[in-house]
């Protein structure tokens, strides 16, 4: 440190203060988030040095300039297409390099994001590629019927069928497309038999393979014995017997696998790897000639940023995923003697969680403590009171666990001796601002130990404040709430300024689950993030990062919040500011979601328009008052969902 930045605190400040390594912006950012030298964050969607950098500060200002109100999402579409190419390159390159001879003919499973303006990008970025699509559902085969017009790539079809399912995957055989219905269940052989003589169409077939391979994490249900999905291997034995004797040999072309989703840790996937292969390979000496190995989806996303087998993280690259299929694959194929099968991959959140955000502003601050309450000696105040600041004013960097136990005591004292009767409002209000208070202290003064007691561990959450921001978890981040997934965090500008808020963040939603307070923060994970102060009048952004894949779709209007604005970004290197709005999608109005419903808004607006009519005739109200409220009725209906910021 310089003499001079020793004498200066802020620019002391400056030096210790690191906001990428706080907020792990390079890790979960993969290369296409960083911090420019105005302390914003940008958007590098080439991941490259002099390539375009998008200010996320001006794509809102542009924004606001657009009369865009948020919250919103931002899709940058750039990444979308930057994550297809990367995935069939890593492929491509691991192919070369091992000698492989089959191709790598990969599906994006809609269903990890179905907006159309995802698939469409998608489709197009993965055209050069013969990139093809996944589906799951009949909506999502209508789709991908429609959407996926590539006869060289692939359509996957999995999950539960009807027979409608399969006669539309054998009007795609007709249309002269390569679909393939993949068995998910053994009643489902003698039903496409059945369909594909009714329609005289040779179906493409694959098998789902039970593997005994166990994954872990959030999704290891995926896989295992007792997995929801899949054939056994005697079923799978069965199938092929069933398809001989049924002149059908020729249509099994694929044998399937997906041991589940965000597969942390790559020797999960290597030995799912092996285990399919073996089956591959013994399934084609059999006398079945498949044609496609399909790994699944799994391909994990760093979402804390920490390279590790976290839950949310993964311990490999998508190059490494790429070489370790295609190497292992191969070696178990020419040991067996049996050809190199094309490798199919279902990757869904690897290809989109990166291209979009939800860009969100703090409206409120609720305090854990009310700094400002007035807490001096009162006199013939009660003994539990003087105890309280006793204990506050004796904390030191030795004494807080003996602090912290006296004061956890006289509060739950405090509470009892109040709803007998003892304590006066007065007095419990002083106790617990002075409570308050002290676990702030405490908390800070743990952050200079290297170790903290197990009682004390929470303790930096129990004295956070809550940012109250203007979104719904429910809408825009559903598996915060759902599977306590991890997302990364981080306010959009003043990231060279030092946060001083110890914060967790809550939703507007009249739900306690509505909050986030698993932050990925400095040393890990942590229950609180540290921002900055909120200045009266001047919005404080803060961006939930890696939000394109499920999280964008799953959403529901709990609270009837709905849909949220969203503007597609491109990157230009010949604007001024590196960027376009090539799209804005509006987000739902209220009449909009109560219509889902089944609400009728002109209805609702002409019933409170008669009563509005009735205190006019009433000579309540003036004429001019009655059209002025009805039309502001009608104007809310028509508003945004959320709160609305007013100068
Ligand atoms: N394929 C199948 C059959 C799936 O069930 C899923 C999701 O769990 C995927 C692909 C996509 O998985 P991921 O998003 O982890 O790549």
């Amino acid at each position: 440190m310089s003499p001079q930045a020793a004498n200066n605190p802020a620019d002391a400040n400056a030096e210790s203060w690191d906001p990428d390594h706080y907020y792990n912006v390079s890790r979960w950012g993969d290369g296409f988030f960083t911090i420019n030298a105005k302390g914003n964050l940008c958007v590098t969607p080439e991941r490259r040095d002099n390539g375009p950098t998008i200010d996320i500060s001006e794509v809102i200002e542009e924004m606001i300039a657009q009369k865009i109100e948020f919250p919103a999402v931002i899709r940058f579409q750039d990444i979308l297409r930057a994550q297809v190419k990367n995935l069939n390159k890593a492929f491509r390159n691991a192919i070369e390099d091992n000698n492989y001879r089959g191709r790598y003919c990969g599906v994006f499973p809609i269903k990890v994001n179905q907006m159309r303006e995802v698939v469409e990008e998608v489709v197009d970025a993965g055209a050069p590629y013969d990139y093809g699509l996944e589906a799951g559902s009949k909506p999502e085969l209508l789709t991908v019927l429609a959407y996926n017009t590539n006869r060289n790539s692939l359509t996957v079809l999995n999950g539960y069928k009807d027979r409608d399912f399969m006669r539309l995957a054998l009007l795609a055989i007709k249309l002269g497309r390569k679909c393939i219905l993949v068995i998910e269940n053994y009643s489902e052989v003698a039903q496409i038999i059945a369909i594909s003589k009714e329609m005289g169409i040779k179906p493409m077939v694959g098998l789902r393979a039970k593997l005994a391979i166990q994954s872990k994490g959030k999704w290891a249900s995926s896989s295992g014995d007792r997995a929801k999905f899949g054939l056994t291997l005697p079923e799978i034995v069965s199938a092929v017997r069933t398809f001989t004797e049924a002149g059908l040999a020729d249509c099994i072309k694929l044998l399937h696998f997906h041991i589940g989703s965000q597969i942390s840790d790559i020797a999960v996937v290597k030995q799912a790897v092996s285990e399919g292969a073996r089956i591959y390979a013994k399934l084609h000496k059999m006398g079945c000639k498949l044609e496609y190995f399909d790994a699944g989806g799994g391909l994990a996303v760093d979402y804390d940023g920490t390279r590790s087998t976290n839950d949310s993280s993964r311990n490999y690259r998508v190059d490494e995923y790429a070489a370790d299929i295609v190497h292992g694959l191969k070696q178990i194929c020419d040991q067996e003697g049996v050809p190199h099968p094309h490798i199919v991959t279902e990757s869904g959140r690897a290809i989109t969680a990166h291209h979009s955000c939800v860009i969100t502003h703090v409206v409120d601050t609720i305090r854990s403590a009310d700094d400002g309450f007035d807490t001096r000696i009162s006199t013939g105040e009660h003994m539990l009171v003087t105890n309280m600041r006793e204990s506050e004013d004796s904390l030191n960097t030795d004494n807080f666990q003996e602090v912290f136990n006296d004061v956890s005591q006289i509060k739950g004292d405090s509470n009892n001796a109040f709803k007998l009767g003892i304590l006066t409002l007065e007095e419990r209000a002083k106790i617990e601002a002075m409570y308050f208070r002290t676990i702030g202290k405490i908390a800070r003064l743990l952050k200079t130990k290297d170790f903290v007691p197990e009682d004390l561990q929470g303790l930096e959450s129990l004295g956070a404040n809550h940012y109250l921001c203007n979104f719904s978890v429910f809408q825009s981040a559903a598996d915060i709430w759902a599977i306590d997934q991890i997302l990364p965090i981080v306010p959009i500008s003043r990231l060279h300024e030092e946060p001083t808020e110890n914060c967790s963040l809550v939703d507007i939603t009249c739900d306690s689950d509505g909050k986030i307070d698993q932050f990925i923060n400095g040393d890990g994970i942590g229950d609180s993030l540290r921002l900055h102060s909120v200045e009266p009048g001047t919005p404080y952004y803060v961006g939930l990062f890696l939000t394109g894949a499920y999280q964008d779709v799953m959403g529901d209007a709990h609270n009837l919040f709905g849909r949220l604005n969203e503007v597609h970004i491109y990157a230009d290197d010949d604007d001024p500011s590196d960027f376009y709005i090539e799209e804005i999608i509006k987000g739902s109005s209220s009449e909009s979601v109560l219509a889902t419903m089944q609400y009728h808004p002109t209805f609702m607006a002409q019933t409170v328009k008669k009563e509005i009519d009735r205190l006019v005739q009433q000579q309540k109200l003036p004429p001019r008052e009655a059209v002025k409220l009805s039309d502001f009725y009608e104007k809310c209906l028509k508003d945004y969902t959320y709160l609305k910021i007013e100068d």
